[in-house]
This record gives structure tokens, C-alpha cells and sequence, in this order.
């Protein structure tokens, strides 16, 4: 008989020819655990994902409720559905008055595509603009903005009329024109490992923007929902985006995203013609109850206020001389060391000793730290205390 990796290397479709091959039964907070009890701490969230930790009983609660009265009725748009309608009154009590219409997809990519083709309907225009060593997701839309030749190249034709700009070049800001649609880029770079772009630079990308009649989409798949310190990263800035992206936390969980965007430029899609956009399972029910209970889970708590001290924690413990430079806000950090190689052997030795950590599409020279924002300072202290052992291993 086979066993499930077996199975799992035969039927279920691979995307590297090196996966990880980890077998967990449950999870549980910030650990997840194999077949015989080992635990093993989640020091990247499901890759941004599990803010409020894994198998949260208030978020369990709310999922097996929906789940007793309905899940699929009808595509997205049509039926007045409780769960969503509550899910997006609360997420637009929580944005500026300019975000108040919110459309929701299954996942991170497909609010992208959505929030690039209402751009292309809203403004008439369809030059888009990105960043080098951005992420937006795999699909032919958002793979087309994605700042990385080597991983679009095999894929080519892509979207006709995108370009790039450097992230955080304020002098690149000048290729945003009359002619541009939108501008799409993440608040803080996630998979280009990390990259805080400066107060100024953000005011003056929006300042461009709303000059040339050009859309402003800040992506938050990996930054929203307090993990920077902040409910929404663009908080730090002192800006708002036309349109705001949203995935992996979202949905406490569950598979949902959402682009968000007022309801003027929104109403573009409902006209001329109708149905701009359509989704069977966006915002399907189950996945809404889940967000919501999981939002109402991260405010009641005050998660987001602890994050900064969190952050702290860390920054204060990881010191060795082979930590190049720590980058991040809040629980959003990377460790940068000398090489892929050396990374990759600690990230190894991490996952021997009970930490998952990982590296960054754009930036495998960087170790990534983004764990639940629920890790208490003594877990905070155990995880240190492993990567710190595993560099000691290999650099001394
Ligand atoms: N945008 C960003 C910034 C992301 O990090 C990701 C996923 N890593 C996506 C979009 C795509 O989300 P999904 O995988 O849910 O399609």
C-alpha cells in the first residue's frame, strides 16, 4: 500500500520538484502537530495567512453556524447573502469613506484581476504599471504584473501594455502619465523580501497618481489585517489607495479576497456592459462568516496594538554576525543573511528543530519571519533561541 506521501508525490499536481513533504494532523494556535504529537511552531502564518492562529475556537464557531444554515445558494452579486453583507459593512466601518464598495473573490490573484480590469473600465485607459520584484499572484492578469522576468518569461504572451518602475524611486514616479490606467504595487514588497518604502515616496506615488487621473491599487494580501502594526499598511503613510486588495488573512483561514473601491468607481462594472465581472464562489458564505469572525477575533483582542512590541522582541533577540540586516514592519520581517545557500541549510535545521521559516521568491538570500500575531514573548523567545542555534550551526 502506498503511503500518503507516496500518494501525494503521484496524484496531487507538484509545483517544485523539492516540497517540503511535511505531514501535520491538527493545528493549534501558533503550532501545528504530526501523527505522533510533534510540535512544530508556524512562524509564517500559512505564508500570511493565520493572523489570529490556527483553529481559533471563536472562528470555528462562526464556520459551523453558516454551515447549518447554507452554504452555495447563487453566483456572487445576486442574493442578498448575511454573511457577506455583514463581513463587508464591518470591513468598510474599518476603511477611509472613499473605500466603501467591496467586491469578493475566492482568492488574492483573482482580486487582482478584478481590481486591474475595473481600473482599465474606470479610467478608459489600458497601460498598467507595476513594480520590479512584485507579487501579485499567478494568473495570466496578475503573473502579467508580476516584477520578475524569470518567473513570466515561459509564459509569454502576456497582458500587452505593462511596465515597471522601480519600488521606492521617487524618479520613476514621472513614467506614470495621462495614459496610465493604473498603478499597481504592494504597500510593503512581500516576496521581494520585504521592502518598507519611504513616508515620502508613498505621498508622492499617490500625489502622481491623482495628478494624472491614474488609479492607485495597493495590493495588502500580505500586509493587511495588523500585521505590519497597523489594521491596513497604508496606514503608516498617510494615504488611501483607489482601489485596496485583499486575500490570505482575510478570510480567517478560509479562501476569499476582495478588491475594494468606492462605490462610484465600483459601479463600472455593473454597466455597458453588465456583469464587468463575475464569480461563482467569491464571497461564498462560509468563507465571509469566517473573515468576520475572525476580524471581530483580532480587534476584540487587540492584536494589532501588540504587534509593534512583538516586533521588538524580535529585533532585540536576533543579533549574530551572520544576520546581515533584519527588514520589516511589525510581524513582517525578513532576515537577511550571506547567501541562498546558508539560508537554506538554517531554514532546514529550523524545521529539524520545531520552526517552519522560508525564504522569498524575489530574495532567497533572506529568511522570512511572519508568525500569528497571537505568538506570546516566550514563543517569540523559543523561536529566536532555534534560528539563532541553527546559525550558530552553520557559521561557527
Ligand atoms: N498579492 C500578494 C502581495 C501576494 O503575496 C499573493 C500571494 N502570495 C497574491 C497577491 C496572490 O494571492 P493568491 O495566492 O491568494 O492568489
Amino acid at each position: 500500500m502506498l503511503t500518503l506521501r507516496q500518494l501525494f508525490l503521484a496524484n496531487n499536481a507538484q509545483t517544485t520538484d523539492f516540497p517540503l513533504l511535511l505531514e501535520f494532523e491538527r493545528a493549534e494556535g501558533v503550532y501545528m502537530y504530526d501523527a505522533g504529537g510533534k510540535a512544530t511552531m508556524d512562524l509564517i502564518s500559512g505564508i500570511g495567512v493565520s493572523n489570529i492562529g490556527h483553529s481559533n475556537p471563536y472562528v470555528i464557531d462562526a464556520i459551523k453556524q453558516q454551515v447549518d444554515k447554507y452554504m452555495h445558494l447563487m453566483v456572487y452579486g445576486e442574493y442578498v447573502q448575511t454573511p457577506q453583507v455583514r463581513f463587508a459593512e464591518k470591513l468598510v466601518s474599518l476603511l477611509p469613506d472613499s473605500l466603501q464598495s467591496v467586491y469578493f473573490t475566492n482568492s488574492g490573484a483573482e482580486a487582482v484581476e478584478g481590481a486591474l480590469k475595473l481600473a482599465k473600465r474606470y479610467t478608459g485607459r489600458h497601460q498598467m504599471i507595476a513594480c520590479y520584484n512584485s507579487y501579485h499572484g499567478s494568473t495570466h492578469g496578475a503573473l502579467s504584473m508580476m516584477g520578475n522576468e524569470e518567473f513570466k518569461q515561459a509564459y509569454r504572451p502576456l497582458l500587452p501594455g505593462t511596465s515597471f518602475i522601480r519600488f521606492n524611486h521617487t524618479g520613476d514616479l514621472e513614467l506614470i502619465t495621462q495614459e496610465t490606467a493604473c498603478v499597481i504595487l504592494e504597500t510593503i514588497q512581500g516576496e521581494a523580501g520585504i521592502r518598507v518604502p519611504d513616508l515620502a515616496y508613498m505621498q508622492a506615488l499617490r500625489a502622481r497618481c491623482s495628478a494624472t487621473g491614474t488609479l492607485l491599487i495597493l495590493d495588502e494580501n500580505q500586509t493587511a489585517f495588523g500585521r505590519t502594526g497597523k489594521l491596513f499598511a497604508f496606514e503608516h503613510f498617510g494615504i488611501e489607495p483607489d482601489i485596496l486588495v485583499l486575500g490570505k488573512a482575510l478570510g480567517g483561514g478560509m479562501p476569499l479576497g476582495a478588491f475594494v473601491a468606492s462605490s462610484q468607481i465600483m459601479g463600472a462594472l455593473k454597466d455597458n456592459p453588465i456583469l464587468g465581472h463575475i464569480t461563482t464562489f467569491g464571497g461564498h458564505p462560509v468563507c465571509c462568516a469566517s473573515g468576520l469572525a475572525s476580524l471581530e477575533f483580532l480587534l476584540k483582542e487587540n492584536l494589532v496594538s501588540q504587534v509593534a512590541e512583538k516586533e521588538a522582541i524580535f529585533k532585540h533577540l536576533l543579533i549574530h554576525p551572520a544576520i546581515k540586516q533584519i527588514r520589516g514592519k511589525g510581524l513582517m520581517m525578513a532576515i537577511e543573511l550571506e547567501s541562498f545557500e546558508l539560508n537554506k541549510k538554517i531554514i532546514d535545521r529550523c524545521i529539524e528543530n520545531g520552526i517552519i521559516t522560508d525564504w522569498f521568491l524575489h530574495c532567497s538570500n533572506s529568511m522570512r519571519i511572519a508568525p500569528p500575531l497571537i505568538i506570546t514573548p516566550a514563543e517569540i523567545e523559543k523561536a529566536c533561541d532555534i534560528i539563532l542555534e541553527s546559525i550558530r550551526f552553520y557559521t561557527n
